[in-house]
């Protein structure tokens, strides 16, 4: 069966190179005699795998000796709370709120402490990002969390030099790490669930300067404590081993690349054909300012939503599947990660030309 384009938002396409190693080593992994599915997670074979992952990760990255990457679960959900149970410090956190995932975060927080919201962009549909100008800043808050890129609505901050630096900055990568070169020292914990650019669902990535961990709300379980699980290596319990060793196969794959730089500039072609087409047409609309738009995840809506389902319809025979955009925005929503190829996205544009052709 031919592989078809997966324009999901995530779980998400991963690199088909990926998944063809994987599936070669399944049954026996280097010789071991199993698969990595089967492995004590505190063996050596395994022990490998998850240092080697790491390390790639920090290459990668250029994460500084000073951050400890941790390997968690309960997706970049629990985040939303790991982050003030760990880092309050019955403090203040302020929260820019730019799309559904931020200000589901900023209700988390304020479930488990004090928190402000410095700026909504919620009253204009989540259609642009905020300037620093326009921030509430508390100058004493425990950190600043923002979401850098919204999976829903299709912003993302491009420039993390127009973020304040006057507290500990917070991010939400989950939709877009690994996509672009990060400067990891601008933030103080970074934060990506795994599903979209990074591997299997079931892992969650947490970057962290480590003189900012060991504070954590007294009474919490051992399990939300960052201190603990970097302590033990990620190891404090059984961690999603397949999920890591994936994680660390798309490292790989993403070295041999070119890393990070080499994404970005596909990453950037793909982004500007599908926006172009988009803005090209009169049938497709993007609702987000032209500087605030997502590289990773570009929604749209037809000019006529009685065409909706038939242009998933449609699009589904030409096997571009996973093009219906979140419930609460509707339209629609291509979801183009690093594993979905330039010509992924002009076989994406090339049907919705011959759809508009057709029906507009
Ligand atoms: N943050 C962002 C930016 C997301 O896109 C998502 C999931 N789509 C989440 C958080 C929640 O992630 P999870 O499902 O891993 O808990």
């Amino acid at each position: 069966m031919e592989r078809i384009y997966n324009f999901s938002a995530g779980p998400a396409a991963l690199p088909a190179e990926v998944l063809e190693q994987a599936r070669d080593e399944m049954l026996n992994w280097q010789g071991c005699g199993m698969s990595v599915m089967e492995m004590s997670h505190r063996g050596k074979a395994f022990t490998g795998i998850i240092e080697q992952a790491e390390a790639d990760l920090r290459t990668l990255m250029g994460i500084p000796a000073n951050y400890k990457v941790l390997f968690l679960q309960g997706g970049a959900t629990l985040q939303f709370s790991m982050v003030p149970i760990n880092l309050l410090a019955g403090r203040s956190a302020d929260y820019l709120v730019t799309g559904s995932w931020s200000k589901k975060a900023f209700k988390e927080a304020q479930r488990l402490g004090k928190a402000r919201c410095a700026v909504s962009t919620e009253e204009e549909g989540f259609a642009r990002l905020p300037a620093v100008g326009e921030f509430d800043l508390d100058p004493c808050a425990a950190y600043l969390h923002v979401c850098t890129n919204e999976t829903i609505h299709g912003v993302e901050v491009h420039d993390c030099a127009a973020l304040p630096a006057s507290v500990p900055l917070v991010a939400d990568m989950s939709s877009h790490i690994l996509s672009r070169p990060v400067d990891v020292s601008r933030y103080d914990l970074i934060y990506a669930g795994a599903q979209k650019n990074v591997g299997p669902a079931g892992l969650t990535l947490v970057i962290v300067r480590e003189d900012l961990i060991g504070r954590v709300m007294p009474g919490m379980p051992t399990m939300l404590d960052y201190q603990v699980h970097a302590d033990n290596g990620s190891m404090l319990n059984t961690p999603p081993t397949y999920a890591i060793y994936i994680a660390g196969l798309v490292f790989q794959w993403l070295k041999r690349r070119g890393g990070l730089a080499a994404m970005e500039r596909a990453n950037v072609e793909k982004a500007k054909l599908l926006y172009d087409a988009i803005d090209a047409s009169a049938l497709y609309r993007n609702p987000v300012e032209r500087a605030s738009r997502s590289r990773m995840n570009a929604p749209f809506t037809l000019a006529r939503p009685e065409l909706d389902a038939a242009f998933l319809a449609e699009a589904n025979i030409r096997g571009l599947a996973g093009l219906k955009g979140h419930k609460s925005v509707g339209g629609m929503r291509a979801s183009i990660y690093n594993a979905i190829t330039l010509e992924g996205v002009q076989a994406l544009v090339d049907f919705m030309r011959e759809f508009e052709r057709k029906h507009g």
